[in-house]
């Protein structure tokens, strides 16, 4: 089994599992107790959170531990939100190609009058900063702007954004679900004010994740109750979650330049090969994108008819984002950088990891190529593309 979707979710690391397992069998107290057992979790989640603080160059008392990404992006665009509404600001601007954790919250702001400025992300998937700036108003509250997209990869000119940003005095927030683990992320350099993470997306466990948000940026509560985390996120802290969490993204950056390196030389041949295919078309650009990051369309075929054929044979992958498979949708990623419906369907996303290897690429080209050119044997949009009677669009 060869397991290419990496985007959607990890395979917890030893080292994650270990810090699990300690916390479960020996630290087991509630750190909001007072005898020592619960102190010792006090402990061992301040150092998770003093880790977690340090890999984006952050201060401990500005990370948030959170159930995962999306409660995260939540958290942050609703208290962005809140603060612009006292200041009679109800502008933001964002992107058409956020995840739904972010494009949803959106979406209920618009219904309490918030005005939405969504910013074209181009053919190559990449924002760009001049547009963004041109986008500011003087009641423009937040900008969110994802680190890295979740179905093509392709990275953001954040540091270029949060300058802007901060020049302009707009509270600048990132999904960085895709990126921390994988980028080098420092959120003072990039100017950032806030940042979603997710432990999952980094060999780390599901359920978990955290918010950064810089001093000084006031927090709203999704969710209310005891005093936990500065009593800004009530509930019993997730410690076996958190600790492993914090373990998983250590090992990350200790590891990020040289997997990065590995990943890149993969995910190069995997496009080369790929692109060889008739009418294909890499979906993002081919070197701004996450180093394990592979997306293409081909024409033709159902993207859902590719994925089980390569899960025949093997081959776990996706077609986008887990959030819209099973549904007709075309991803709406695809849709705003410009694919047309019919192609939008025929999409294939490979995210690989360290533990890809050299044969599997090869595997994976060949066994791509072979399914591509089965399922056009017998797809009347493909008779209709090769006699003619409808234009190639790719
Ligand atoms: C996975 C993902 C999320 C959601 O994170 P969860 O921890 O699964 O809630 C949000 N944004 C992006 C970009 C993601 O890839």
């Amino acid at each position: 089994m060869i397991y290419a979707d990496n985007a959607a979710t990890t395979k917890m690391s030893k080292t994650a599992v270990d810090a699990m397992m300690s916390v479960i069998t020996e630290n087991y107290g509630n750190p909001s107790s007072l005898y020592s057992i619960g102190q010792k979790a006090k402990e061992i989640l301040e150092e998770a959170r003093a880790t977690v603080a340090d890999v984006i160059g952050a201060k401990p008392q500005e990370i948030l531990f959170t159930s995962g990404g999306s409660e995260a992006d939540n958290q942050a665009i609703l208290s962005a939100a809140a603060l612009g509404r006292k200041n009679g600001k109800m502008h933001i601007v964002s992107t058409a190609f956020e995840h739904h954790a972010v494009l949803h919250t959106l979406e209920k702001l618009k219904k309490e009058g918030f005005e939405i400025t969504l910013l074209d992300v181009h053919e190559d998937g990449i924002v760009r900063p001049e547009e963004l700036e041109k986008a500011l108003r003087e009641d423009t509250c937040l900008v969110t702007v994802m680190f890295a997209n979740n179905e093509i990869g392709t990275v953001q000119p954040i540091r270029e954004i949060g300058e802007i940003c901060r020049k302009h005095k707009v509270l600048f927030h990132t999904d960085a679900v895709q990126a921390v683990g994988h980028l080098p992320i420092d959120v003072e350099a990039d100017r950032i004010d806030l940042l979603s993470a997710s432990a999952h997306k980094f060999h780390g466990p599901k359920g978990v994740g955290f918010l950064y948000a810089r001093k000084g940026v006031r927090l709203s509560n999704l969710i209310e109750g005891g005093a936990q985390e500065n009593g800004k996120r009530a509930g019993t802290e997730n410690v076996p979650g958190i600790v492993a969490m914090a373990a998983a993204l250590a090992e990350a950056k200790e590891n990020m330049a040289r997997n990065a390196e590995i990943l890149t030389e993969k995910r190069d041949r995997l496009i080369q090969g790929l692109g060889a295919i008739p009418h294909s078309a890499l979906n993002g650009d081919a070197k701004r994108r996450l180093p394990g990051n592979v997306n293409f369309c081909f024409e033709g075929i159902e993207g859902e008819s590719l994925l089980l054929l390569l899960d025949d044979k093997g081959i776990e992958a996706s077609s986008g984002s887990a959030c819209t498979s099973g549904s007709l949708d075309p991803s709406h990623v695809l849709l705003a950088i410009g694919r047309v419906h019919d192609v939008a369907h025929g999409s294939l996303r490979l995210s690989i990891g360290e533990d890809l290897r050299d044969e599997d690429v090869d595997y994976i080209i060949r066994s791509v190529s072979e399914v591509v050119g089965y399922l056009r044997s017998f797809s009347p949009i493909w008779r209709d593309l090769e006699s003619g009677k409808k234009p190639h669009l790719l």
